[in-house]
């Protein structure tokens, strides 16, 4: 799937289109008064509400912008030791490098891969396997970590604090990109060209950015994990059960919402499916997703 924001192209590259999670477990104190009411919107592409499924897709996106080819996030990958997702751990054929070819971006040309945070299923392709040790996977890539991310999560692995999924992800998919001399550290406000600036968005993770694209006619929104679902589009004040610190998140949400609602900024979350990302509108006392982005 292929959309623009003014001059800039997206490609979204998905790595698993159907990734689901038990809605009552994922986002505790949802409210189904609400979910039934959007219940035309939500189903089926985004939950199962009478199998208490919340669905999502794993997914990049390849932005080329100002001459240069950006791919935000970097999924899930391949042969990583994740046994706590059995459909994840050790996989292989999964077809996604041959499907960012097939929208004509080859690894080489990937000139910066940026990744919102340092989740498991944000980091996959940074790696891939090469005789047994794991060598970046876009071979000409400047890699942008969250200078407070990656030192956050650092901290947590080496005193052994960090959930096992994320401490494996650390090993698999970033320490051998920082050790291979890849990486750029970025902080708040990091300019990536002309109208592209790294934004905090803090809570589900402590160091999460997102991209902004402000161009004169054209607004956008990369964010991460601060939105997983249209659920918290409807309800912004419900934060994920994976987010570290569910209140900032909860406030980084809705300041998003209200920004995009206010400015016409389009938002792109890491995991919509169907149209990948949406506009916002006031509605109630929240927001409601307009899926009004026309595909090409
Ligand atoms: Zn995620």
């Amino acid at each position: 799937m292929r959309f623009a924001i003014g001059d800039a192209t997206v490609d979204v590259i998905v790595d698993d289109d159907d990734f689901g999670l038990p809605l009552s477990e994922f986002l505790p104190g949802y409210d189904r008064g609400l979910i039934e009411a959007h219940r035309d919107v939500l189903e089926p592409v985004f939950i199962d509400l009478a199998r208490d499924i919340a669905k999502h897709a794993i997914q990049s996106f390849v932005i080329r912008a100002g001459g240069r080819t950006l791919l935000i996030d970097a999924c899930i990958g391949e042969h990583k030791d994740i046994p706590e997702i059995p459909a994840w751990h050790r996989r292989c054929g999964s077809g996604f490098l041959d499907r960012l070819r097939a929208s004509g971006v080859d690894p080489g040309d990937i000139d910066l891969v940026f990744c919102t945070h340092l989740h498991v299923d944000h980091v996959g392709w940074n790696t891939r396997q090469d005789n047994g040790r794991w060598a970046p996977t876009f071979p000409n890539a400047r890699y942008l970590f969250g200078r407070r991310e990656l030192a956050d999560w650092m901290t947590q692995h080496d005193a052994g604090r960090a959930p096992p999924i994320h401490a494996r992800a650390l090993e698999q998919s970033v320490i051998p990109i920082v050790e291979a001399g890849r990486v750029d550290l970025v902080d708040d406000g990091h300019e990536l060209g002309p109208g592209l600036r790294l934004v905090p968005l803090p809570g589900h993770t402590s160091g999460q950015m997102g991209l902004r694209i402000d161009y004169a006619q054209h607004r956008a929104i990369f964010c991460g994990d601060a939105v997983h679902n249209p659920v918290q589009i409807f309800q912004p004040d419900l934060s994920t059960s994976s987010c570290t610190d569910p209140q900032l998140a909860r406030e980084t949400r809705v300041k998003i919402l209200a920004e995009a609602a206010d400015s016409g900024r389009l938002v792109i979350p890491a995991h919509f499916r169907g149209a990948r990302c949406a506009h916002i509108r006031p509605d109630g006392g929240g927001f409601a997703p307009v899926f009004d982005t026309v595909p090409r």
